[in-house]
């Protein structure tokens, strides 16, 4: 068992990425960048993973995330090799960026712009200007803590990890305070507080169990804007793994591994589907983690490996329906999100009694609002995510009639709100449950989001990037550090790439 990770790969040796999700990209990139060959083996017919694409009848889709916020993280990967981002990908800003709705008619919408934030806040919470300030300075301050000193570096210890912090610093980062409570210190408004609390969704977590530090997801997408890539988020992928195939990344696709290769607990490489064997002194599993060590090693540290995530919590699944519309939906914006009445019961529903609510919240997407080509002329893409428990909470046939209460529940919501959307409308749907999630692309439990942010998931107490049993074995994506979404599993492709080259 090796204590470190240390000196796994020389600069010239040969690393291979298990999985082209977004994080085995970046790792292959910075990999490659330190002079290492890299061969990265993808599963299905196309890089991307979760980030992946659907086109039917001249609709394009993107599979799971729809909005990109963070910009920033990626201008940084494409710097990384000297490149302009701009030169590979079209951000598209959205702004305003989403707007709430309840079913008593009430909205909030947000925006990047900050007199039409006050205005908005002002509307609800009358007299909150001071309140929408103060919030912004407070967060801006974890955020800005967040990424100089704590989620762009690894760390083995809590205390290596929090070191670079000033007692000041730790005793404001709020994490002894349920997101919920945390913007409670700000705002009296219900509505502005269970808006920026579902942004614990990003998160596939509640925000009456996330701790308050996550107030910052709000701030990032307040001050940094949220985008849209042109071609939808997929543009994102194709500009990343231009990238990488440019910088000299070996990708071959429909490539699925069958297992990580051990001898004397050292990697050795890994066995293909088709039984074709590769050598590699380090592999970095892109692998939803938990899958990755319970699918893909061999049976002795699988078993060990069992035993650790039966602990590990993981976020909730997710139905995702794809519709592709007849008709464009004007008085829709890009993105919106339903609330419920009762906010706490759904979220109660999700995580404590996990079964589906009767009354979820739900999120649409609109992206032809913003990028016409993604449907054909006058016609519109509409993706629905409903968060639902993980796929053990049903059997098939049960999802089956989950789907459809969930189709029912949505298109009620939604004429309730004035958008009525006949099954003629319709022309062609996909819809996607948990155990279509985890069959398309590993991940446990058909856990849409990876592992959980709960207090104790977090820094260096959520799974490592590297491996304590298996020296040149090393970890990237949602269910490692720093976390899940697309910024944070770009980072713990460097994260895990620095690993790797220590
Ligand atoms: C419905 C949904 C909505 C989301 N919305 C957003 C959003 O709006 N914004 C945001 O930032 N994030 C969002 N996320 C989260 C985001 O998509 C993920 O955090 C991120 O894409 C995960 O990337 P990853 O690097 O962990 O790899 P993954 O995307 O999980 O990729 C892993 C890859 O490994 C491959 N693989 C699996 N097994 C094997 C094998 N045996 N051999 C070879 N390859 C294999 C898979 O095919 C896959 O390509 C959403 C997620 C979902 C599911």
């Amino acid at each position: 068992m090796s204590a470190t990770p240390h000196q796994a790969l020389r600069s010239s040796s040969t690393a291979l990425v298990i999985g082209g999700g977004l994080g085995g990209l970046s790792a292959a990139i910075h990999l490659r960048l330190a002079g290492a060959h890299v061969l990265l083996l993808e599963a299905n017919e196309r890089v991307g993973g979760r980030a992946g694409l659907l086109r039917f009848d001249g609709y394009r889709f993107d599979t799971g995330p729809s909005l990109l916020n963070y910009p920033w993280v990626f201008e940084n990967l494409f710097g990384a090799a000297g490149k302009r981002m701009r030169d590979y990908v079209d951000l598209i800003p959205v702004d305003p960026s989403i707007r709430f709705q309840w079913p008593d008619g009430a909205s909030f919408t947000l925006s990047a712009r900050l007199d039409l934030l006050i205005e908005e806040c002002s509307r609800l919470e009358p007299g909150s200007a001071p309140a929408v300030m103060a919030f912004l300075r407070d967060t801006r301050l974890k955020y800005d803590l967040a990424f100089a000193k704590l989620v762009s570096r690894n760390a083995d210890s809590l205390w290596e990890w929090v070191r670079p912090l000033t007692l000041r610093e730790c005793a404001r980062i709020s994490v002894w305070r349920s997101l919920h409570a945390e913007l409670g210190r700000f705002f009296r408004n219900r509505r502005i507080r269970e808006a920026l609390g579902s942004y614990g969704m990003y998160l596939g977590g509640s925000p009456f169990e996330l701790p308050g530090f996550f107030s910052i997801l709000a701030y990032g997408e307040l001050a940094y804007g949220l985008w849209l890539p042109r071609g939808g988020i997929f543009g994102l992928i194709e500009g990343v793994e231009r990238l990488a195939r440019e910088l000299g990344v070996d990708i071959r696709v429909n490539a699925r591994v069958r297992g990580i290769r051990v001898e004397n607990a050292r990697v050795q490489g890994i066995e293909l589907e088709s039984g074709e064997i590769l050598d590699a002194p380090v592999v970095i599993s892109n692998v939803d983690l938990p899958a990755t060590n319970l699918r893909l090693l061999p049976q002795a540290y699988a078993d060990r490996a069992a035993r650790r995530t039966q602990r590990t919590s993981m976020t909730c699944g997710a139905i995702t329906f794809y519709w592709g519309l007849r008709r464009a939906l004007p008085n829709m914006p890009h993105h919106s999100i339903f609330l419920p009445d009762d906010y706490r019961g759904a979220f109660d529903a999700l995580f404590r009694t996990r079964r589906p609510s009767d009354d979820p919240a739900f999120y649409t997407s609109i992206a032809s609002a913003t990028d016409a080509a993604l449907a054909p002329p006058g016609a519109a893409t509409m993706f629905v995510l409903v968060p639902v428990p993980l796929l053990e909470a049903a059997h098939t046939e049960q999802w089956d009639s989950i789907v459809q209460d969930m189709r029912r529940h949505i298109l009620k919501r939604l004429a309730r709100h004035g958008i009525a959307i006949g099954r003629e409308d319709i022309v062609h749907e996909i819809v996607w449950t948990p155990p279509e999630w985890e069959r398309r692309f590993g991940l446990h439990r058909g856990s849409a989001f990876g592992a959980a942010h709960t207090l104790l998931q977090n820094g260096p107490l959520r799974s490592s990037n590297w491996s304590r049993d298996i020296h040149g074995l090393y970890y990237a994506g949602a269910s490692t550090t720093p976390g899940t979404g697309l910024p944070m599993v770009a980072l713990s492709g460097k994260l895990a790439a620095e690993r790797a080259l220590s």
